[in-house]
């Protein structure tokens, strides 16, 4: 795996230069070889992220994206809302996982860097030097796995099978094509949810 090259990919994809973001393509690498399987291609395996919506750390995310291959376009990729920098990557063939969850004293560095302290004062991302974000990016990548993570291997781990689900149905309002179990029947007519005036 040419890390160096991906990412630089990741960067691109990602938008702005960003700390936890490569930390992410870190943690799914190492999930990854931990588990001893390949980036997935279908939706196997799947990653189960711990942060929730709305918590800063999301860059994150997009790392285990890139390197894993676990992305929300696949569905193969979930946040569980627990509010927490871990990554659990689960082999739907093996039936096993491993559970990396980043080291309290890495977010502290980070969080001590100039880079977050802009941060928090509501620089945006993409306004912050680049030196600035890379006098914390390249002492974190520069560690070793097992300085950055604390990693635990779930020998049993089973996740049911959600199958896709396929047929689509025409709204009887605006005519476009909704999956079958998100229409909603309006005196006995599919319809879908913005038309239907549902509201969950
Ligand atoms: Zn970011
Ligand atoms: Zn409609």
């Amino acid at each position: 795996m040419d890390l160096d090259k991906i990412l630089e990919f990741a960067f691109q994809f990602h938008g702005h230069r960003c700390v936890l973001m490569p930390l992410g393509v870190r943690m799914g690498a190492l999930a990854l070889k931990e588990l001893s399987v390949e980036k997935a291609e279908d939706r196997d395996p799947v990653a189960l992220m711990e942060l929730s919506d709305g918590q800063a750390g999301g860059c994150l995310i997009d790392g285990v994206q890139v390197v894993t291959g676990c992305t929300f376009g696949k569905g193969n990729i979930k946040k569980l809302q627990y509010g927490k920098l871990a990554l659990t990557l689960v082999s739907k063939e093996k039936k096993q996982g491993v559970r990396i969850s980043v080291r309290p004293e890495v977010m502290m560095e980070i969080k001590s860097s100039q880079f977050s302290q802009l941060r928090a004062q509501g620089t945006p991302y993409s306004q912050i030097p680049k030196e600035t974000a890379d006098a914390i990016i390249e002492p974190i990548l520069a560690k070793k796995d097992e300085e950055l993570f604390k990693v635990e291997h779930l020998k049993e781990y089973h996740l049911e099978e959600e199958p896709l689900l396929y047929r689509g149905i025409r709204c009887s309002q605006c005519g476009e094509i909704v999956a079958e179990n998100r229409a909603r029947l309006v005196e006995g007519k599919p319809y879908c949810i913005p038309c239907s005036g549902y509201i969950e």
